[in-house]
């Protein structure tokens, strides 16, 4: 970690999943642009700790599991509330930790598998949104929550119910916590956003799914083949668009595709 506490006050950045895919990429672009970052996710990336912040920029990575996600919750509060007044000029999270259980009907399917699908991509983000609010409640600075849903959260596939529901479970408690922060002075405002189709490993585990457990898979290898794929940098680069738009919040549950 590069901090120095008597430097300008610099945006505040909290990325789970930071550790490879759209969540890395997104790290590394807030450290090009003078954030302070913090990435939590079990492994750490090696792409982070090699990349030289800008000026006045710094990064901790976490390691937690966030299929149990209490532990990640109660650190990002302590944190929060030990954090000097004046350090920082705005504060956001990143809901960006996700998972897609093995691809198949919730009738064969191990319920850990469900389980740990509804933890990371749901609970997780409940759990961290309610720890970091109330862990910045008294912060003077606008406070934002992005939440990196799906279209999938929106339109229903066959073989992921986990994750259909995570995702629409996200889109839709976003929408409640949003109206409790809107009553609030200084309230966060907060997106659901789906992010579009990207080149990262879960849409490796799309293409190598059974056809015979997962009927869609044909339309993930032809939006492979067809270029339709963008890359993790370019779809950080269009979420980190949204969370830095003037008018962040005002459309709760959105799509890039949209904006
Ligand atoms: P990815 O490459 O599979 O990366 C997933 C990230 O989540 C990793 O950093 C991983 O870190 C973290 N994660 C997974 N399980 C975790 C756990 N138990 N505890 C802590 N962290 C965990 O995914 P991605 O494609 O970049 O997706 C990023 C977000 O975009 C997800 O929310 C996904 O649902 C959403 N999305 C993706 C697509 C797409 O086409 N790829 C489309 C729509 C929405 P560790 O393994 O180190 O823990």
């Amino acid at each position: 970690m590069h901090q120095d506490a008597h430097s300008a006050p610099l945006p505040l950045t909290l990325i789970t999943g930071a550790s490879r895919g759209m969540g890395e990429a997104m790290a590394l672009q807030c450290l090009d642009a003078g954030h302070a970052v913090v990435g939590i996710s079990r492994q750490r990336s090696a792409k982070l700790d090699a990349h030289p912040p800008a000026a006045g920029a710094w990064l901790q990575q976490w390691q937690h599991d966030l299929s149990d996600p209490a532990a990640a919750g109660w650190a990002l509060l302590e944190w929060l509330q030990a954090q000097p007044a004046g350090r920082y000029r705005s504060v956001s999270l990143i809901n960006n930790a996700g998972l897609i259980a093995p691809l198949m009907p919730l009738a064969e399917i191990d319920p850990a598998d469900t389980a740990r699908a509804l933890r990371v991509g749901l609970e997780a983000a409940m759990v961290l949104t309610g720890l970091f609010l109330r862990g910045t409640a008294g912060w003077t600075v606008p406070r934002k929550v992005l939440n990196v849903s799906s279209g999938l959260g929106r339109r229903a596939m066959a073989g992921s119910a986990s994750y259909c529901a995570a995702k629409a479970g996200m889109d839709h408690f976003t929408r409640a916590v949003a109206l409790e922060e809107a009553s609030q002075p200084n309230g966060a405002r907060l997106v659901s956003l789906a992010p579009g189709v990207i080149a990262t490993d879960m849409q490796v585990q799309l293409r190598g799914a059974d056809p015979l457990l997962f009927p869609d898979r044909g339309n993930f290898i032809a939006l492979h083949e067809q270029g339709q794929l963008q890359s993790p940098e370019a779809a950080a680069a269009r979420v980190l668009a949204c969370l830095a738009r003037p008018d962040f919040g005002q459309t709760v549950v959105a799509d890039v595709r949209e904006l």
